[in-house]
């Protein structure tokens, strides 16, 4: 066991996990019943005002200590106490692949269940989400803790349930859905989620830093026009290169040259090209990049007639997503696929303001340190790291650099045909579909069985089942970067999971023998086994006649001890060739992810080894490498298959790599910054919305929205010498007949509590009528009318935004700070499309006999 004093912790951390452990020793002889009392006793105290759940922290942790070893049998070590008190605070703890940070997350989770208000704990994917819902599921069913999953297969008629649960397992993108279709419901059933309490985000560099880049958008379609994009790609491919435009790998952008823009302009036949009336510049821009930027099985696939992105860091399959602003639709014209309509933003939101919501979030990662800065000034989180349980004996070889980029690509071949000769389990981590695929090819002409996995559709199911195995005897693994991340590599075999496949096949041939009929199915089989290891769990509840199942948990038993014993040989065996073998073929846009890879070896103090093979020809040396490389290179005097390793070179190397991570962090910043300010927007709108649609009686808002609009309009009768007009615009927007000339001899405060006046008495008058029609109607019509305005001027501002933003990207070469001139334009847009919501719904309602007229 380790010992924490070792390490320079804060001691007031070393002195709450001791006295979380005496607690436990005192409740370890609980009777069950009496454990799963716990749970109540602590709300009880809470009840108190001025106990907070910070005061009952220790007994919380030890009750949940004391609750995993009895439903699992395992002890949680120190370390992971240490990882989920620095979690209860509010930060991130940074704990390897492999040292139970699933467990980790649960003691604060508790804490905070405790509250009734609900907890969140947030996953990459809906694998994770399932899986360590089931674990939970188990553990707390001790303590009378409801255990929610939210997964893209749960219906919407469920989610509400899920979403009132004490903790709700969820992966982050249904999560923000939810919350922009909650925010977009025109029925107060409708609405899902509670309000936001706390969250922790589990793999939480991949969700707050990676994804951080892309919002998340509901769209709904609009009009298309087919026609430019195709013209639009036929021209791309009359433009060349460095002649009629030039490319800017880094922000991935493509400006025309002078040459370019008066081509366009003479097969276009128009004067200009930038003329704000003739919409081709955007098109022929788009066009380009489609043909330059975007390629295809790297950055997308096309499946099923359709174009997928591919997601530059994971490799994965972002099915559904689209990128923006006419982008897609340039690469199905390039691709010859039917173009899909065009998007129009209904609600967007960034995952770091999403995530802000919460009154308090927490997060855990095997990699973050990297990018503690961001943690901290976008979501006020330090990232601790914690020890490993057991130190970590994997060695880091340094780069192997090799000249050009096919000999890079033999190298790893051949140095994988070694490793499967040894038999020495080896994962190679690639950064593209396209490159797995091309090492797969080598591999197969050198005879070398391997297993593939990559971003590719069909393999995603199979995904954590390879990795599972990847650290088997004599096993070879492709895959691209993270995937099945969340799934733990146990050396020689996941006893548990092979005792399973064992029992499967069992099961089918005594089936089989016993009937001689048909053969049992697979969800047959599966069922089987659940009882099995439903009745090993609950030895005392075992069910007299399911005799069968008690003889087929026996042998199960049985299998488990020869599997584990087997597994642990070849475990042994494992080590001593050096335990899992990382290669990693490309250096990525951050360290972070680098380290990901190489943290799949040597995890709980196994043995490993983890090597990068790189070319000069990779992109991080040929797009930010600069100067500095090139001139090593032309000293150096070598031939193609000999690696370079010098100091030097990892040294540009270093410096490359990190003004990528700058250049990241510059685009989620700005990402951050502008999406701030239409942020605190969306707050606004979307209580006002919620304030609406949970009142059944919204007359006073209104009464409300009537006064105001009235005052604004006589603000600018103040200021406007034609009163008449402004007079006769009142009465016209509030449908009353009155006597103008005797409402210019009003003083301004007598016209304003004359038109008050006058907006009551009609709207009452409205009310009597429409009641006598049909009761209930102007309540319904009310919150129909406010609604149905505030969704619509709400997209249009969103529209509005997102041009001010492209607009004011062009301008800011002047001198002004754009993000400045960008806040002062987005609050006049926002304050005119206040004004406009409060007219219109006057307008319409003042109207509205009309509508149960026709
Ligand atoms: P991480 O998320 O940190 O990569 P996981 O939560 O997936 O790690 O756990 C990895 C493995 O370690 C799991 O099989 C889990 O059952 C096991 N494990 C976690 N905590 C303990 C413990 N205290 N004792 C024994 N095994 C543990
Ligand atoms: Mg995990």
């Amino acid at each position: 066991m380790m010992n924490l004093f070792n390490y320079n912790l804060n001691n007031q951390y070393k002195n709450l996990i001791h006295k979380i452990n005496i607690k436990r020793e005192e409740i370890k002889y609980y009777s069950n019943e009496l454990l799963g009392k716990q749970t109540e006793k602590l709300q009880n105290k809470l009840k108190n005002s001025k106990i907070s759940n910070q005061d009952v922290i220790i007994e919380a942790f030890a009750t949940m200590k004391e609750t995993i070893f009895r439903s699992t049998g395992m002890t949680l070590f120190d370390v992971q106490i240490l990882g989920s008190l620095i979690m209860n605070n509010g930060n991130i703890a940074e704990m390897k692949t492999g040292e139970g940070k699933t467990l980790v997350a649960l003691l604060p989770a508790y804490l905070h269940s405790l509250e009734n208000k609900g907890v969140h704990i947030v996953t990459v994917n809906d694998y994770l989400a399932e899986r360590d819902a089931n674990l939970a599921q188990k553990i707390f069913s001790y303590l009378k803790i409801s255990i929610g999953v939210i997964t893209q297969n749960t219906k919407s008629k469920d989610r509400k349930e899920e979403y009132t649960k004490n903790i709700t397992y969820i992966t982050n993108s249904e999560l923000g859905f939810d919350y922009l279709k909650d925010n977009m419901a025109i029925h107060k059933n409708d609405i899902l989620q509670r309000n936001f309490n706390y969250a922790i985000i589990d793999e939480v560099d991949s969700i707050l830093i990676d994804e951080a880049r892309t919002p998340l958008i509901i769209s709904g379609t609009a009009k298309i026009q087919k026609n430019f994009y195709q013209n639009a790609y036929k021209i791309s491919n009359n433009l060349i290169n460095k002649i009629d435009y030039k490319i800017d790998e880094k922000s991935k952008s493509i400006v025309l040259t002078v040459e370019g823009i008066s081509k366009c302009e003479r097969i276009l036949e128009i004067e200009n090209l930038y003329n704000i009336n003739t919409p081709w510049i955007k098109y022929i821009i788009n066009a380009l990049k489609a043909k330059e930027l975007f390629i295809k099985n790297k950055d997308y696939i096309v499946k099923e007639n359709q174009i997928t992105i591919v997601d530059e860091f994971t490799g994965r399959i972002m099915t559904g997503r689209r990128w923006s602003e006419g982008l897609h639709q340039a690469v199905e014209a390039k691709e010859n696929v039917k173009i899909e309509s065009e998007n129009k933003v209904l609600a967007s939101i960034t995952y770091q303001n999403l995530f802000l919501l919460y009154n308090k979030i927490s997060g855990m990662t095997g990699t973050a340190k990297t990018e503690e800065k961001e943690f901290i000034n976008v979501y006020k989180m330090n990232v601790v790291s914690v020890p490993a349980n057991k130190k970590c004996l994997r060695k880091d070889l340094p780069d192997l650099v090799y000249k050009n980029e096919y000999s890079k690509w033999e190298a790893v071949a051949n140095e994988c045909a070694d490793m499967y000769k040894k038999g020495r389990p080896t994962l190679i981590g690639t950064t593209s579909i396209k490159q797995s695929e091309l090492l797969s090819e080598m591999l197969k002409t050198l005879d070398i069985p391997h297993n593939l996995l990559n971003a590719k559709p069909e393999n995603v199911a199979k995904e954590s089942n390879i990795i599972l195995k990847a650290g088997q005897y004599k096993t070879i693994t492709i895959a691209t970067n993270m995937a099945g991340r969340g799934t733990d590599i146990v050396l020689g075999g996941n006893a548990k999971i092979v005792t399973d496949k064992k029992m499967e096949s069992y099961i089918s041939n005594k089936y089989y023998k016993d009937n001689q009929t048909k053969e049992l199915n697979e969800n047959e089989i599966q069922l089987i086994i659940e009882q099995i290891k439903f009745t090993l769990d609950n030895k005392q509840e075992v069910n007299k006649n399911l005799n069968n199942i008690d003889n087929l948990a026996i042998i199960y038993k049985k299998i488990e001890s020869k599997t584990t014993l087997e597994c642990e040989e070849a475990k042994e065996k494992i080590l001593k060739l050096g335990g899992l073998y990382v290669i990693g073929t490309e250096r990525h846009e951050s360290r972070r992810i680098d380290n990901q890879l190489r943290g799949r070896s040597g995890r709980q103090g196994d043995t490993g080894e983890s090597r990068f093979f790189l070319s000069l020809q990779d992109n991080l040396f040929r797009i930010f490498g600069g100067k500095n490389i090139e001139t090593i290179i032309n000293k150096l005097n070598i031939d193609d298959n000999t690696p370079i390793e010098s100091m030097l070179l990892t040294k540009s190397l270093n410096s490359a790599q990190k003004k990528v991570e700058a250049y990241f962090y510059d685009i989620r910043k700005q990402l951050f910054e502008y999406d701030e300010v239409i942020h605190s927007q969306r707050k606004a709108i979307y209580s006002e919305r919620k304030k609406i649609l949970t009142y059944t009686f919204n007359r006073d808002c209104i009464i409300e929205y009537g006064e105001q609009t009235i005052q604004e309009m006589l603000n600018i009768y103040y200021q406007n010498r034609n009163k008449k007009f402004i007079l006769d615009k009142i009465i016209i927007l509030l449908n009353i007949k009155l006597d103008i000339n005797i409402l210019l001899k009003m003083s301004d405060n007598e016209l304003k509590h004359y038109f008050n006046e006058q907006l009551r008495v009609s709207y009452d008058l409205k009310e009597i009528y429409l009641e006598q029609l049909r009761p209930g109607l102007i309540r319904q019509l009310e919150k129909y009318y406010l609604l149905q305005q505030i969704d619509k001027a709400w997209q249009e501002h969103i529209d509005k935004m997102s041009l001010l933003k492209e607009y004011i990207g062009w301008r800011s070469y002047g001198q002004q700070d754009p993000l400045i001139e960008y806040k002062n334009e987005a609050f006049n847009l926002f304050i005119n499309m206040i004004t406009y919501i409060r007219q219109t719904v006057i307008y319409l309602l003042m109207r509205s006999r009309l509508i149960v007229d026709m």
